[in-house]
């Protein structure tokens, strides 16, 4: 079904597939096939030299993915998308079609932590100039930038500090100096950012996160132009990283799609009512959640997204030790990295997802020792609220009462 004048949550449901061509099924099939037999030779030989369509090998296509791409690309409102192993094989194999030796790639200040090591200990031994540029002020992006810059990748909301990035105004500096826009738009999902309809290139995704929601799948996505998509897919993803998508994970990621619209608006729901009950406890030092008044780029935010998502990055008083002791103390909300998951998550940076980083990195960075990172999940908000309350320090809340 092509449905690109319906919703958003509609399109989540229904685009690119039809039942009536399909036996009925509500739920597309399964296609478990590495490999695809041609009705004759010639035309083998027409799919493999790009004269005809069609599906030869599931490292390059496959009919379920072939859903879930044209899925994302709807919803991002691009005209191609692409499915992946991993968050990290959709990064890795973009930048690896998009990037050679004498290449400068521009990052913003802050990544998650395994892009960090890819960029900064990966590609940056095979020729590629890794600079780390402060894009919170787009300007300091416009003295940086040269007719080398190839790539400018950020994250926004960046993991884990929430810093925000403006995208239409980086995105015209880039494209100014001729450069790539790639945007990880895993923390705010299509639902609250499109980067491409805001000037963006190519968007990629850890799916494992809000599109797959629950907790089962480690997947990625990335969209972008059709001739961008395909060189990623033939080059990055056949060729150079391997990082192609199982069926069946297709299969998880579209179910968790499917309530992506539901989902996003519960989450944000909750995550306002933990933020600010976190900033007015005595026990926290401070808070980011881009929707709270006192978050620096407010401004920018409500610019930039409908709602705020629900990551939370904030630091106790008491620093690390008191995090960690808080930690402990919570009894619903799971102590994991990964998040937007149907359950609360709570992990801390330093030790876990950014340990990739050196302590002197982490301090360059703007990545606290003392920040805890908390992944808002499903569950009622008064629960939430509850465990947070009871596991924040005594004393502050002591001095509270
Ligand atoms: C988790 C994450 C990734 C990596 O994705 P995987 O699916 O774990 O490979 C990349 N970027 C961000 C912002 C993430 O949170």
């Amino acid at each position: 079904m092509t449905t690109n004048s319906k919703g958003f949550a509609t399109r989540a449901i229904h685009h690119a597939y039809s039942p009536a061509d399909n036996e009925g099924a509500l739920t597309p099939p399964l296609h478990l096939t590495s490999t695809f037999s041609f009705e004759t030779a010639e035309a083998g030989g027409e799919m493999f030299s790009g004269e005809a369509p069609g599906h030869f090998y599931s490292r390059i296509s496959n009919p379920t993915l072939d859903i879930l791409e044209k899925r994302i690309a709807t919803l991002e409102g691009a005209e191609a998308g692409l499915a992946l192993a991993s968050g990290m094989g959709a990064i890795s194999a973009t930048l690896w079609t998009l990037l050679a030796p004498g290449d400068e790639l521009i990052v913003d200040k802050t990544l998650y932590g395994c892009t960090f090591s890819f960029m900064r200990h990966g590609l940056a031994k095979f020729g590629i100039t890794v600079s780390h540029v402060d894009m919170t002020d787009p300007a300091n992006l416009r003295t940086a930038i040269s007719a080398r810059t190839k790539v400018v990748y950020f994250e926004t909301p960046a993991n884990p500090n929430m810093r925000l990035v403006d995208i239409a105004a980086v995105s015209e500096i880039a494209h100014a100096a001729g450069a790539t826009v790639v945007v990880d738009n895993t923390y705010a999902t299509p639902y609250l950012t499109r980067p491409i309809e805001l000037g963006a290139d190519i968007v990629v995704h850890s799916a494992t996160k809000y599109l797959g929601g629950h907790g089962d799948v480690v997947a990625g996505l990335l969209v972008g132009t059709y001739e961008q998509v395909s060189a990623i897919r033939l080059y990055g993803m056949k060729d150079m990283t391997g990082a192609v998508m199982a069926p069946f994970n297709a299969m998880l990621v579209m179910r968790g799609l499917k309530t992506l619209a539901l989902r996003m608006e519960r989450h944000c729901a909750s995550a306002r009512e933990v933020a600010l009950m976190l900033e007015a406890h005595p026990a926290v030092k401070s808070v980011a959640w881009p929707g709270l008044e006192s978050f620096a780029q407010h401004g920018l935010a409500q610019k930039q997204m409908p709602a705020f998502g629900a990551m939370i990055a904030f630091e106790l008083e008491g620093g690390f030790d008191a995090g960690r002791a808080m930690m402990n103390r919570l009894e619903m909300i799971q102590r994991a990295v990964s998040l937007g998951d149907a359950e609360s998550l709570i992990q801390h940076p330093a030790s876990m997802t950014h340990s990739t980083y050196s302590q002197q990195e982490r301090a360059e960075h703007g990545i606290s020792e003392g920040l805890v990172r908390l992944s808002v999940g499903l569950e009622d908000a008064a629960d939430i609220l509850a465990d947070l309350a009871q596991a924040l320090p005594e004393m502050a809340a002591a001095r509270a009462a």
